[in-house]
C-alpha cells in the first residue's frame, strides 16, 4: 500500500499580451518547498476583500513557469503516474483553474502542433512503449471517454453515434453495488492493442466533443471531460490479474458566477457549473477535515466518478493552471486557495489484485491431477501390460503440444505410470535425431571415434577411403548451408520486389497534393515502406480517416456554390494558416520517412550482403583447412573480422535509422490527425455560418427583393440563439444543412461590407473587438456574414461570384487604408 497526499503543482500560462501580465514570483530555493507569489495591487484588493491584503504566497511541490515545455511537464508531473499505473495501482491527473489557463493545453494539448501535444497522447506513447518492453507479463488497455455536462454523463466514443449534439450521445448513468462500488452504465470501454489505436480513439472523442458543442451550451468550457486507460497484467501462468486505472481530468472553468456577467440562460448554466465544482470543493474540504465520516461524494456526478481519486485508492496529481494577467488574479488566487486544501487530502493506492476464477479451477484441477500421480507412484501401482495404439498417439500429441507450448512453465503431464515416462523419452530422442539437432556433431563424433578404433589396423587404402568420405560429408553439409542460403536469398529478393511496388506506389502518392482540389476532405494517407510490420500498421490510419469521416457525417458531395463558398471561408479562415503549416511540415515529414525507408532498406540489403561475404569467406576458409589438413585455420581471418565490424556498424546504422523512423511514423499520424480536426473544426463552423445566413435568408427574404432595400444583418445573441437552435434542429440526423428558403436575396448599400466575408476573419480578431479601428469595425466580426443561398447550385454560384467580387473591392479598401 502507498499512502500519499495528493500531489499538487501549478502552471503558469503565457500571457496573451505581455503588458497585461500581473506581478508574480516563483521561489524555487531547492530546500525549501516551491512557493509562488501573487501581488495583487492595492486597488484590485479594495474590490476583491475588505483587509486589502497585497501579496499572496501558496505552497507547491513544483511550479512551472511560463516557458515549461509540454515535455518537462509530462516528464516531471505525468511519466512518475504512468509509472505507477503500470505497477498496478490507480492514479488520476486532474487539470484546475479558470476558462482559457491552459487546462486543455495541459491535458489533451495545443492543436496547432506536434510539439505541443499533451499528457494523454504523450502518456498513451509512454505506456505503449513500456508494455512493448515487458514481456514477463501480459497486458490489455481499454479506453473509455466520458464528458460530464450538467450533471449528465455522455460517451464520447460511442461508435454508433452519428455526431451532431451532445443530446444524442448515449447518456451514461451511475451505478453503485452493495459493496458501494461505482459503476459506469453505457460508457463503452475500446479495447486498444498500439498506441495508434489509443491515439484514434483520443481524436475521435475530442472530434465528437467539438461536433456536439454548439455556442449555447460551450461544452468545452462548461463540461468536465474524462479520458480512462484500463489496464489489465497478468503474468503466464499467473490465476492473479491486476487492474489499474489512469484518469486524465479535464474540469470544467472554475471561474466564479459573479464574473462571467450574462444574464438568462447562461447564467444559470454557470452557476450549475459551479455547482459542480462547488461539490467537489465541498468533497475536499470534508476529505482534509480529520475525524469527517460523511463524505458528499453523491451530491455530484463528477466526485461520484472520481471517488476513488479523491481520498481513497489512487494515486492522485492535480495541475492548478494559472493565467497570471492582471483581470485573471483573483481567479488564480482562488485556485491556489484550492489547491492548498487539495494537497492535504491522503490517499492509500493498493495494488487492484484479484483472482481469476476460471484461472483458478484450472490451477486447481492440475494440482488434483499431481496429488493423485504421486499418490500412484507411493502406492507403487506398476503396469506391465503394453500401451494401447490410442494410448500411444495421445501420447505423441501432448509431447508435440509441449514442444510447441512457449510458456517456459509448461510441463509434461503423463501421470505416474512409468511404461509412459519410458516411452516419452524414446519418442523425443527419435524426434531429436529425425531432425539432426545434433546434427553435424554426432556424426562428426562417431565417424572419428570410429576411424580412431581403426587407425592402426587398416591398410592405406582404408585410410584413403576414410578421408575421401569426409570430405564428401564436408561438402554434403556445405552444399545444405548453400541451398539453405540459397533459399534465404529468393525469399529476401521477394520481399524486396514486393517492397519496391510497395515504395512506387507510394511515391504515386507521395507526389499528389495532401488536398486535391474539389475534393477538400480528402486527406493524405501515409504508407511507409521500410517493414512489413509498419505497412501494416499504417493500415490502421486508413481506417481512422474513415471512421473519422463516418463519425463527423462529413459528406462528399455539396453544391457547386456551397463547395465555392467552402473553399473561401476555408481560405479565409484563421485555422487556415494552421492547416497549411501542418501540410508543410507534413510533407517534409513524408519525404524524410521516404528517404529514411529507402535507407534503411539499404541498410538490411547491405547487412544481407555483409552476412553472405561473411559465410563465403568462412566456407573458404574450411576449404581451405581441409585441402590443407587443418581442422582449423591458424591465423584468425583479418578479412572476415574486418566484414564483421563493418557488418556490427552497419546494424547499428539500421537500429538508429528505424528508431527514428519509428518516432517520424508516430509524428505524422498525430500531425494527420490534428488535421483532420482541424478540418472538421473549420466545416463545422461553416455548417453553422451556412444555417446561420439559410435563416437570415428566410427572416429577410420577403423584404429583400430588390438591391435597395437590403437591410444589414447584425449579429445579436437572440438571433445567434435562433439559428443555433435551428442548426441543432435541423442537423439532427446529421450536420448537414440543407438551403433553405428559396427568395432571391441581393445585397448592395452603403453597409454591404458589414454583410460581405471578411478577408481576414479569425476567431481572434472577434475577440479583439474592444480595440478594433474603424475599418475593422467595417469587417464582420464573425468569419463571413450574410450571404445569402438558396439551396440551389446555379444560383449559389451567382453568389458566389456576387461575393467574389465584393470581396476584392473590401480587400483593395483594406490595402489602401493601410
Ligand atoms: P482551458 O482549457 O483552461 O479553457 P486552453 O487549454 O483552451 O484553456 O487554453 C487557452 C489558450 O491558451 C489556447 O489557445 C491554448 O493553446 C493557449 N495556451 C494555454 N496554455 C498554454 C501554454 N502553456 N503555452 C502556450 N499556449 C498556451
Ligand atoms: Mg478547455
Amino acid at each position: 500500500m502507498v499512502k500519499q497526499t495528493i500531489q499538487i503543482f501549478a502552471r503558469v500560462k503565457p500571457p496573451v499580451r505581455k503588458h497585461q501580465q500581473g506581478i508574480y514570483s516563483i521561489d524555487e530555493d531547492e530546500k525549501l518547498i516551491p512557493s509562488l507569489e501573487i501581488i495583487l495591487p492595492r486597488d484590485l484588493a479594495d474590490g476583491f476583500v475588505n483587509n486589502k491584503r497585497e501579496s499572496y504566497k501558496f505552497k507547491f511541490q513544483r511550479i512551472f513557469d511560463q516557458d515549461a515545455k509540454q515535455e518537462t511537464i509530462f516528464e516531471n508531473i505525468a511519466k512518475p503516474v504512468a509509472g505507477s499505473v503500470l505497477e498496478g495501482y490507480n492514479g488520476t491527473i486532474f487539470a484546475y483553474g479558470q476558462t482559457g489557463s491552459g487546462k486543455t493545453f495541459t491535458i489533451t494539448g495545443g492543436a496547432e502542433r506536434y510539439s505541443d501535444r499533451g499528457i494523454i497522447p504523450r502518456t498513451l506513447s509512454y505506456i505503449f512503449e513500456q508494455l512493448q518492453k515487458d514481456s514477463s507479463k501480459m497486458y490489455t488497455t481499454h479506453i473509455s471517454y466520458l464528458e460530464i455536462y450538467n450533471e449528465c454523463g455522455y460517451d464520447l466514443l460511442d461508435p454508433r453515434h452519428e455526431a451532431s449534439s451532445l443530446e444524442d450521445l448515449p447518456k451514461v448513468t451511475i451505478l453503485e453495488d452493495p459493496d458501494q462500488n461505482i459503476h459506469l452504465k453505457n460508457l463503452t470501454l475500446h479495447q486498444a492493442t498500439t498506441e495508434e489505436e489509443a491515439l484514434n480513439l483520443l481524436f475521435l472523442g475530442d472530434t465528437n466533443r467539438m461536433i456536439a458543442e454548439t455556442p449555447m451550451n460551450q461544452a468545452s468550457t462548461r463540461s468536465h471531460c474524462i479520458f480512462t486507460i484500463h489496464l489489465s497484467s497478468k503474468e503466464p501462468g499467473s490465476a492473479t490479474v491486476r487492474h489499474a486505472k489512469l484518469h486524465l481530468v479535464d474540469l470544467a472553468g472554475s471561474e466564479r458566477v459573479a464574473k462571467t456577467g450574462v444574464g438568462g440562460h447562461l447564467l444559470t448554466e454557470a452557476k450549475y457549473i459551479n455547482l459542480s465544482l462547488h461539490y467537489l470543493e465541498q468533497v475536499i474540504i470534508a476529505l482534509s477535515e480529520k475525524h469527517r465520516s460523511h463524505i458528499p461524494y453523491r451530491n455530484s456526478m463528477m466526485t461520484s466518478v472520481l471517488r476513488d481519486s479523491l481520498g481513497g485508492n489512487c494515486m492522485t496529481t492535480m495541475i492548478a493552471t494559472l493565467s497570471l494577467e492582471k483581470r485573471n488574479l483573483d481567479e488564480s488566487i482562488s485556485t491556489c486557495r484550492f489547491a492548498q486544501r487539495v494537497a492535504l487530502i491522503k490517499n492509500e493506492a493498493v495494488l487492484n489484485e484479484e483472482i481469476d476464477p476460471r484461472l483458478m479451477i484450472k490451477r486447481l484441477q492440475k494440482e488434483i491431477q499431481e496429488l493423485k500421480d504421486e499418490l500412484a507412484m507411493v502406492t507403487a501401482e506398476q503396469r506391465t501390460e503394453a500401451l494401447t495404439e490410442a494410448e500411444l498417439l495421445q501420447l505423441e500429441k501432448l509431447i508435440t503440444s509441449f514442444l510447441e507450448d512457449q510458456d517456459p512453465e509448461s510441463r509434461l503431464e503423463v501421470g505416474a505410470d512409468m511404461r509412459k515416462v519410458h516411452h516419452c523419452f524414446h519418442h523425443l530422442k527419435k524426434l531429436l535425431n529425425d531432425k539432426k539437432i545434433f546434427g553435424n556433431n554426432t556424426v562428426s563424433n562417431t565417424v572419428s571415434s570410429e576411424s580412431k578404433d581403426r587407425d592402426c589396423q587398416e591398410p592405406l587404402k582404408e585410410e584413403e577411403y576414410r578421408k575421401l568420405r569426409d570430405i564428401l560429408k564436408q561438402r554434403d553439409n556445405e552444399i545444405n548451408i548453400l541451398v539453405n542460403m540459397l533459399k534465404k536469398e529468393k525469399k529476401k529478393a521477394q520481399e524486396a520486389l514486393h517492397l519496391a511496388g510497395m515504395d512506387r506506389r507510394e511515391f504515386r502518392h507521395s507526389q499528389s497534393p495532401p488536398f486535391p482540389p474539389g475534393n477538400p476532405e480528402e486527406g493524405q494517407r501515409m504508407r511507409l515502406s521500410s517493414a512489413p510490420s509498419q505497412a501494416q500498421d499504417f493500415s490502421i490510419l486508413g481506417n481512422r480517416s474513415s471512421l473519422l469521416h463516418k463519425k463527423t457525417g462529413m459528406r462528399e458531395e455539396m453544391s457547386l456554390g456551397r463547395q465555392e463558398a467552402f473553399e473561401i471561408f476555408k481560405r479565409d479562415h484563421a485555422d487556415s494558416v494552421t492547416i497549411d503549416d501542418n501540410k508543410q511540415i507534413l510533407k517534409q515529414r513524408f519525404s524524410e520517412a521516404k528517404a529514411l525507408g529507402e535507407s534503411i532498406n539499404e541498410a538490411r540489403s547491405k547487412i544481407g550482403h555483409l552476412k553472405e561475404e561473411i559465410t563465403q569467406r568462412h566456407i573458404q576458409q574450411v576449404a581451405l583447412g581441409i585441402s590443407e589438413n587443418m581442422a582449423v585455420p591458424l591465423m584468425p581471418d583479418q578479412q572476415e573480422e574486418k566484414l564483421r565490424s563493418q557488418l556490427e556498424e552497419e546494424k547499428r546504422r539500421y537500429k538508429t535509422m528505424f528508431t527514428r523512423l519509428k518516432a517520424l511514423k508516430v509524428e505524422i499520424e498525430h500531425l494527420q490527425l490534428l488535421m483532420d480536426k482541424a478540418k472538421v473544426k473549420l466545416q463545422k463552423e461553416f455548417e453553422v455560418w451556412w444555417a446561420e445566413e439559410a435563416t437570415n435568408l428566410q427572416v429577410n427574404s420577403p423584404a429583400v427583393n430588390s438591391l435597395d432595400h437590403t437591410k444589414p444583418f447584425l449579429q445579436t445573441s437572440d438571433s445567434q440563439h435562433e439559428q443555433s437552435q435551428l442548426f441543432s434542429n435541423k442537423s439532427s440526423g446529421g450536420w448537414e444543412v440543407q438551403g433553405q428558403g428559396t427568395g432571391r436575396f441581393d445585397v448592395c448599400d452603403v453597409n454591404a461590407r458589414k454583410i460581405l466575408p471578411s478577408p481576414c476573419p479569425s476567431p481572434h480578431s472577434q475577440k479583439q473587438s474592444s480595440t478594433s479601428t474603424p475599418l475593422e469595425d467595417s469587417i464582420p466580426k464573425r468569419p463571413m456574414s450574410s450571404i445569402p443561398l438558396t439551396g440551389d447550385s446555379q444560383t449559389d454560384s451567382d453568389i458566389l461570384a456576387f461575393i467574389k467580387a465584393r470581396q476584392s473591392i473590401l480587400q483593395k479598401q483594406c490595402l489602401g487604408s493601410n
